[in-house]
């Protein structure tokens, strides 16, 4: 099945099983907000754990904040938002719709490096295990041309980034005749700056209201709360501190579900460090980051770095991680060194010493600092993506959600085989002893197997059935998702099985 289509069903099927829905449905939605749902929330929920523990239980020099949406204005100015947080916008003037400049030529740069692909993977299966990819990749001429191609508009787009020279980034569009995909003309506008934040307004006009801004990063929040941070925990240099929140951002195109939406929630560390020593820290931490993601499982082929065409106003290097969802390699994560270009200007802006006493150098500086930055919403939906399976079975087929067992949003499915001889009662006896660790469901309508697919449906990694034999020796069934095998076990034993499968110990060890 084409990617696209797998892409629309795992969208219905995020609504359909109450993962994901559109914000304001009932009066036709608001563009690029979503809500999560009864089985969404717990999926987002056990992210964060899974973010949060990694961070603050496994580094004893990071520690968590929690600060407001609302900051002092100042802040955007101090940090440069106000001037440069902008996205370069085009709009079509045939169909009316806006895209991002710059996204547009990165789909051309993928459309390219897909031939490349392709003829890599047509040589692949002719030579079978005699195939040299790197020798074909120097050697083949098709894959020579398309590679040249690459590399002279990679360069000029960095160049235009660079520059923020917005008539040539125009120009390229020209050039590489890119079409607007709704009307297929090429009638484009000039290319314009466009600030993504959002602004609003406190206090009441009478006493003179302030302009304040929702924040487009949590970031800030940390770097304005360093000497809280450091002083009243007495931390040592190098230090982090996490948070997760939510974040803003008014994006000019929004699609793709909840890969690009307006409101969503970022999970954000920032390391402080000496200064000189930010680019070996920056270095470990993507190291740390992404084996972070691999624990997970969905295939180490599906992750990349990218390194950023252009580096952002703050930062001297900068990489994502990217993961192939079913459109295309595409970032998740930020890893960024911001260096001390934060603390500074707040110092500036402040008024305020923003330092660290380094007792081992006995000197005060301003500390650097390395950046990891997350969406929550986009590792949902990595985490989506990578489970979603259409299985054919030999008698039916299913869809499945082959969700790490350690955040699946229900592990276990308690199921009495009848509605009556007393197997309803055993089935909530089970789930009362359980439910203080474990997230569980009772479900008791329809046959055992529309109920295993059901199950199967929402990602539930265990189902336990009661039946007649469990009233005489206190066995169940246990049922796993993903082989669909079958066992006899003792309810003793259940907390047992299930809580060795679904320990966040068996993430953290690969870390
Ligand atoms: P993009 O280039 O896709 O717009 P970005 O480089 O602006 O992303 P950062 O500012 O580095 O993103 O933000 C860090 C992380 O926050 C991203 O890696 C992503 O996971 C998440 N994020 C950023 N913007 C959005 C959004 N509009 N919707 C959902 N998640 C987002």
């Amino acid at each position: 099945m084409a990617q696209e289509d797998i892409f629309k069903k795992l969208v219905a099927h995020c609504k359909e099983y109450g993962y994901v829905f559109q914000s304001s449905e009932i009066y036709d939605g608001l563009g690029a907000v979503y809500d999560y749902g009864q089985y969404g929330v717990e999926l987002k929920n056990n992210i964060k754990k899974y973010w949060w523990d990694s961070m603050v239980l496994l580094h004893e020099n990071v520690v968590g904040i929690d600060s407001a949406i609302f900051m002092h204005p100042t802040i955007w100015k101090a940090s440069g938002h106000v001037d440069a947080f902008n996205d370069p916008l085009i709009d079509n003037k045939d169909s009316k719709k806006r895209y991002r400049a710059d996204v547009l030529i990165e789909e051309q740069l993928a459309k390219i490096e897909e031939k490349i692909n392709k003829e890599v993977d047509k040589a692949k299966k002719r030579f079978g295990d005699a195939f040299d990819e790197k020798q074909f990749r120097e050697t083949n001429q098709r894959v020579l041309d398309n590679q040249a191609k690459w590399d002279a508009l990679h360069n000029r787009f960095a160049q235009a980034l660079n520059d923020g020279n917005l008539d040539e980034l125009r120009q390229i569009i020209v050039d590489e005749e890119i079409a607007c995909p709704i009307s297929g003309t090429r009638n484009w506008t000039d290319v314009r700056q466009f600030n993504l934040m959002f602004a609003t307004e406190m206090g009441s006009t009478a006493d003179g209201a302030l302009k304040v801004y929702l924040r487009p990063e949590t970031a800030q929040g940390i770097f304005v709360n360093y000497l809280n941070v450091q002083k009243t925990g007495r931390m040592k240099i190098p230090f982090g501190i996490a948070q997760i929140g939510k974040a803003f951002r008014n994006e000019i195109v929004a699609r793709q579900f909840i890969f690009r939406m307006r409101e969503f929630e970022q999970m954000e560390m920032q390391f402080f460090v000496r200064p000189g020593s930010e680019l070996d820290w920056f270095e470990k931490w993507k190291e740390t980051r992404m084996k972070w993601h691999r624990a997970l499982g969905f295939g180490d082929e599906n992750y990349r770095f990218h390194e950023h065409e252009k580096l952002a106003h703050y930062a001297n290097a900068a990489v994502d991680v990217e993961y192939k969802f079913p459109f295309g390699f595409k970032e998740v994560e930020g890893i960024h060194s911001r260096t001390d270009f934060d603390l500074s200007q707040h110092e500036k802006f402040s008024g305020k010493k923003i330092r660290y006493f380094d007792p081992e150098l006995n000197e005060s500086y301003v500390p650097y600092v390395v950046e990891t930055s997350i969406g929550v919403d986009r590792m949902f939906l990595q985490v989506i993506s990578a489970s979603y399976c259409e299985e054919q079975l030999e008698k039916d087929s299913r869809v499945v959600l082959k969700i790490p067992a350690v955040l699946a949003p229900v592990k276990l499915a308690v199921m009495p085989l009848v509605k009556k001889d007393g197997l309803p009662e055993k089935a909530r006896e089970i789930i009362d002893n359980l439910k203080f660790d474990f997230n569980c469901q009772y479900d008791e309508k329809d046959s055992i197997g529309k109920r295993y697919r059901r199950q199967d449906a929402i990602g539930t990694p265990f189902c336990v059935t009661v039946d007649h034999q469990t009233a005489e020796d206190n066995s169940v069934t246990i049922r796993y998702r993903d082989t669909m095998e079958q066992e006899r076990v003792a309810i003793a034993d259940l907390g047992k099985i299930i809580g060795a499968q679904v320990s966040m110990k068996n993430l953290f060890g690969k870390i």
